[in-house]
């Protein structure tokens, strides 16, 4: 069993992809072709945002979107401590301060009744992550921003394709930035990462930025990055954009199938309201993770651990902070566990991996009725 299976979702769309990769290939323009404005519209279309700016990756949308934002050093911006290093990162290269607020221990996204304590009058703007697949508590977040003055980024490496209150993810903010790293739930097969906004100004800055500031051929008119998105990477984007409903779909048919099977029964971590997950991770809260991890390694099935330090104590952060001003993310370091999900992953294999799940807890496994709960 893959913890992602990558060869099955091609298998998919083989066809398709190989078609959209030998027309770049037959076109050559391997650099800003027609594909990646192709791509940049479907994607604007399909969040409702007004511009999306395809990006060399998700860390680089990060950082082009606070280059816009005109952040530097001496600014403060208020982020999850749980959350993959390029959230923090991306302020920290630019020579901000990251300041941590807590998680909420139910979804895990950042809490947002910890946010307005943190705000100074160094606070610039507010970077929530969409942790797991589905968007943190963006009405409160945005909220508070707005008394404070502060631009709100969304971090939705995870979540493109989630919604919260029936807008997409990506379109909740400021400005939303998503990565297609493969693995995510919208990949491409190497690196590449998109940026959203419908504000017009911020737009044109990220298109400049993104190509080392150049407002016109040779003419740089602002310092920038060397920040595209290849063209083939966005023909295998557009390829695969074609199943992507129906990807979502399997994925949240699956994880209904996990929530029958282990609700009751295993931690895991929740669903807030009004709004959907796609899944990016399908995570449980457990004690004793390295026995239970060790069993289900044992039965071939793998987990994985996101992630198992919180950024404010990591090595190369940890004097930005005190290592207690976080304890929920500490907590849920020691025990959140992934487990294998994916479009093309059986209802069969979930209920194994459910069950097995159980058995190595030592949990009552749910009666046959339950078994026959309906399948993907
Ligand atoms: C994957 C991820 C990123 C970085 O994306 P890359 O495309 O790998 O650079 C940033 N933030 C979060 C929350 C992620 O999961």
């Amino acid at each position: 069993m893959e913890f992602i299976d990558l060869k099955a979702q091609y298998h998919a769309s083989r066809e398709l992809i190989n078609e959209r990769i030998q027309t770049v290939l037959d076109h050559g323009q391997y650099i800003m072709g027609p594909e990646v404005g192709e791509l940049e519209t479907r994607l604007a279309h399909y969040t409702g945002a007004r511009h999306c700016i395809t990006v060399a990756s998700g860390t680089e949308a990060l950082v082009i979107a606070l280059m816009a934002l005109g952040i530097g050093p001496g600014d403060e911006v208020i982020t999850t401590p749980f959350t993959f290093i390029a959230t923090a990162e991306a302020i920290v290269l630019l020579g901000a301060k990251p300041v941590f607020a807590d998680i909420d221990a139910a979804t895990c996204n950042i809490d947002p009744s910890l946010i307005e304590a943190l705000v100074t009058p160094r606070t610039r703007a507010i970077m929530p992550v969409s942790l797991f697949g589905q968007p943190a508590d963006m009405e409160a977040i945005n909220a508070i921003a707005s008394r404070h003055g502060l631009a709100v980024v969304e971090d939705a490496a995870q979540s493109f394709g989630a919604t919260y209150h029936g807008k997409k993810s990506c379109n909740l903010s400021t400005i939303g930035c998503t990565s297609f790293f493969p693995s995510k739930p919208l990949g491409c097969y190497g690196d590449g990462g998109a940026i959203f906004t419908s504000d017009d100004e911020l737009a044109q800055a990220m298109r400049e930025i993104r190509v080392h500031g150049q407002s016109r051929r040779y003419v740089h008119t602002r310092i920038g990055v060397g920040g595209r998105m290849d063209t083939l990477q966005c023909a295998i984007v557009l390829a695969k954009l074609e199943r992507f409903e129906w990807e979502l779909h399997q994925r949240a048919k699956l994880a209904a199938r996990y929530d029958a099977l282990l609700s009751g029964r295993i931690g895991r971590v929740g669903r807030g309201a009004e709004r959907t997950s796609v899944y990016a991770q399908y995570t449980v809260v457990v004690a004793e993770r390295e026995r239970l991890q060790a069993h289900l390694h044992a039965a071939e099935i793998p987990t994985a651990v996101h992630y198992p330090v919180p950024v404010h104590r990591q090595p190369a952060y940890a004097h930005l902070s005190d290592p207690d001003c976080c304890p929920v993310a500490v907590e849920m370091s020691a025990s959140v566990m992934s487990l294998p999900m994916g479009p093309y992953l059986s209802a069969a294999s979930a209920d194994r991996v459910a069950l097995t799940l159980l058995d190595a807890a030592g949990v009552p496994l749910p009666g046959s009725g339950e078994l026959a709960y309906s399948t993907c």
